[in-house]
């Protein structure tokens, strides 16, 4: 089949994109596009025009490796396709069954009407690629919808379910399955000799504009999108839409296009695109190895990791039992879901139906037996080796034998927890992110008799709550607090050389993190930091700085406190001339003269040791590659994504640097500073992360 396939309905000839599986606007399509509407133009028994997609969809989009390649410019690129389809004399009609996306809704909006499935989604996501539509979709989508809603769904990069488009006024009508609504509407539209209506030239929504909109929504996003590049431009456009000529304002979106594509940030961000469809592939898990289905779980503990983890399994429709021993605390565990309901439902995220649905599916119980009938049981019990190693003995015993048993733990050691039951094989880690039902990391752990059937059940399984799993290996934090740590420890030593709270703060947020690490360890409980520090064991010829110690003696335990290394009035945090005395008299008693410190040395000693231990833990095989690790960070620790994560960041701005650094710091901070050897070998031979040099 050709990539546009052309018939004829009677008097109305149709289009259908055929490019599986999702129909992107390669360079075929367009040109089979051209050719079809020519013909369709010029044969007087054609009356009528439906443009629709083969295989349930319209078109998902650009097609991302000619993006890429640039071969998206070959002529007839997206915006002459349009302008022939404006240019038509004929009536034009999309006909819109699942996603018209991107490109792919771009080309909708090109016609002059377009007709829905109840269940489809329109949408622009090019944010999410740090591009903007560049074929008129801020242009087109403002005339028809008006700015509001233009901004809100454009710089979000929002899929809009259609019945919403319908109230938008993005498309005209519903109706399934929408090629028959599609062809009646044309035909409606010949009988009756309908004006053309060519979206271009619509301008109710964009005149009389208040300009404190865009001011107002600007100021909006740069509390949500500092520093990132197309959020802002695609404002611009929209701007543009309602304030300039038609010509003026369609060239504004072609050079802001220009703009972003050829920025580091949509290099970046096309990075992570790929770094996720990467992130699923295991070596050695071949497509004999099948996941078990999951048709019931159990959580045992409802603290917050555990009553999150239940929810996240009752959004995807799986029945979960909670387990809590206590009436008591399960009465505390459930209470803390249901008001989570209710936030979420208080948010708009849920429906109360969607909610009580979900809430419906969480079981409450306070005995082992009754998680029985679980296809897979996860831990979140309190970190601490002997009681998680009681309770998966427990669980070995009541467990179905098939069942898999995993753990929520953070840094300790799943072969020493496998080793308490008879099922090593079926004992993994998964370690969700806070707040679990809604952070979108899931770092799966394999222990060293984890079968590959129980990998490919929790990698499935992560799917299916909707996250993003990377596979890490079994060691001391697995891939990200593995690396944190070295970037805590290392914020407290430039405290004792001469920092303050606030700029080591200023300087990670002013590189793209939402918080910075001393505002997260008051966040999180410098309690329960301290807790976790105590745990682990330094190598001799390492030390921690006292402050956090100190910290926690003094009541310092951070938000939850009032006081950490801030002073708190409600969430807002203030910088507390009592912390500073607390980290000067630290450095005099380590004898270090206080001195102040460049911003971009604090960055540098943050990021550069996270950078060279996620080498080392690529190396070790610990991640399966550096990608993986991006991942992680940008979906677990609030790394910047448009800065493609910290192993891509560190090999954009060359990776001899982050050697640099570390031969800097590893005399004063013991062997495991000291650069990576696979940073050592990829410098030393011109190469990159991913060239396999691990
Ligand atoms: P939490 O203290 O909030 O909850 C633990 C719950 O487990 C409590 O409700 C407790 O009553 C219950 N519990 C203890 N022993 C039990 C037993 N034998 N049987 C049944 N229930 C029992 O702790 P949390 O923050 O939810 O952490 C749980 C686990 O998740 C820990 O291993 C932690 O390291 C890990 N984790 C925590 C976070 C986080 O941000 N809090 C993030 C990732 C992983």
């Amino acid at each position: 089949m050709a990539a546009v396939d052309y018939r004829l309905e009677g008097e109305i000839a149709v289009l259908t994109i055929a490019n599986p599986p999702v129909n992107a606007l390669s360079l075929p399509v367009r040109e089979g596009l051209m050719q079809a509407l020519e013909r369709a133009g010029g044969d007087p028994a054609v009356k009528a025009i439906v443009v629709t997609g083969e295989g349930g969809t319209f078109a998902a989009g650009a097609d991302i490796n000619e993006v890429s390649s640039g071969l998206v410019l070959k002529s007839p690129i997206t915006r002459e396709v349009q302008a022939r389809m404006e240019a038509a004399s004929k009536p034009l009609v999309a006909a819109i069954e699942g996603v018209a996306l991107g490109g792919g809704f771009e080309l909708a909006l090109a016609c002059h009407w377009r007709i829905a499935a109840t269940t489809a989604k329109v949408g622009l996501p090019e944010v999410k690629l740090g591009l903007l539509p560049g074929a008129g979709g801020t242009q087109r989508f403002t005339r028809l919808a008006g700015p509001e809603a233009a901004l809100e769904a454009i710089t979000a990069g929002h899929q809009i379910p259609a019945p919403r488009a319908l109230e938008l006024g993005l498309v005209d009508a519903l109706a399934d399955p929408a090629l028959d609504g599609a062809l009646a509407f044309a035909r409606r539209a010949v009988a009756e000799r309908r004006p053309l209506r060519v979206t271009s030239d619509v301008g109710e929504r964009i005149r009389g504009v208040d300009p404190e909109l865009f001011a107002a929504f600007r100021r909006k996003l740069e509390a949500k999108a500092r520093g990132q590049l197309a959020p802002f431009r695609i404002v611009d456009c929209i701007e543009a839409a309602c304030t300039r000529p038609v010509e003026a304002a369609f060239a504004r979106e072609r050079e802001s296009f220009i703009e972003c594509r050829d920025s580091p940030q949509r290099k970046a961000l096309v990075h992570l695109f790929f770094a996720e469809r990467e992130a699923r592939r295991i070596p050695g898990l071949g497509p004999e190895v099948t996941a078990l289905p999951v048709h019931r779980a159990a959580v045992v503990g409802a603290g917050t990791m555990g009553g999150g983890i239940a929810m996240a399994l009752a959004n995807a429709g799986i029945p979960v039992s909670l387990l809590e021993l206590s009436a008591q605390a399960l009465e505390r565990g459930l209470g803390v879901v249901g008001k989570s309901y209710d936030a979420s439902v208080a948010r708009g995220s849920l429906t109360r139906s969607q909610a009580d649905a979900a809430l419906g599916l969480i079981r409450g119980v306070s005995e082992y037996p009754a998680l029985a009938g679980a296809d897979i049981v996860i831990e979140a019990v309190y970190e601490d080796l002997e009681v998680k190693q009681e309770v998966f003995g427990r669980l070995d015993r009541v467990a179905g034998p098939h069942a898999i048993l995993a753990t929520n733990t953070s840094t300790l050691d799943i072969d020493a927890i496998a080793a308490s039951t008879s099922r090593p094989e079926k004992v993994v880690g998964t370690h969700f992110f806070s707040p679990a039902n809604v952070m979108r990391l899931l770092e799966n752990v394999r222990g060293r008799h984890t079968s590959p059937e129980t990998v490919a059940t929790v990698m499935a399984l992560a799917k299916r709550l909707g996250k993003i799993a990377v596979l890490a290996g079994n060691c001391d934090g697995f891939i990200g607090n593995r690396m944190l740590m070295f970037y805590g420890a290392e914020a407290e030593f430039l405290l004792e050389e001469g920092a303050t709270p606030e700029q080591i703060d200023r300087v990670i947020e002013g590189f793209g993190f939402a918080m910075g690490p001393l505002a997260v360890r008051d966040l999180a409980g410098n309690d329960v930091g301290f807790q976790i520090r105590k745990g682990r064991r330094l190598p001799p010829d390492e030390r921690w700085s006292p402050i956090l110690e100190r910290l926690v003696a003094g009541g310092r335990l951070g938000q939850k406190a009032g006081r950490g290394y801030y002073r708190y009035e409600g969430r807002t945090r203030i910088p507390d001339p009592e912390v500073v005395a607390l980290i000067e008299q630290v450095s005099r008693e380590l004898g270090i003269e206080r001195r102040s410190i460049p911003d971009e040395e604090i960055l540098e000693r943050l990021l550069h040791p996270l950078v060279n231990e996620g080498a080392r833990i690529v190396e070790e095989g610990i991640a399966l590659r550096a990608s993986d690790i991006d991942i992680v960070y940008v979906n677990g620790y609030g790394f910047p994504a448009w800065r493609g994560g910290p192993m891509y960041w560190a090999e954009e701005a060359g990776l001899e640097r982050v050697i640099a650094t570390m031969r800097r710091l590893a005399p004063r901070r013991g062997a495991r500073w000291r650069p990576a050897p696979l940073l050592e070998r990829l410098v030393a031979s011109g190469r990159g992360l991913s060239s396999g040099l691990a």
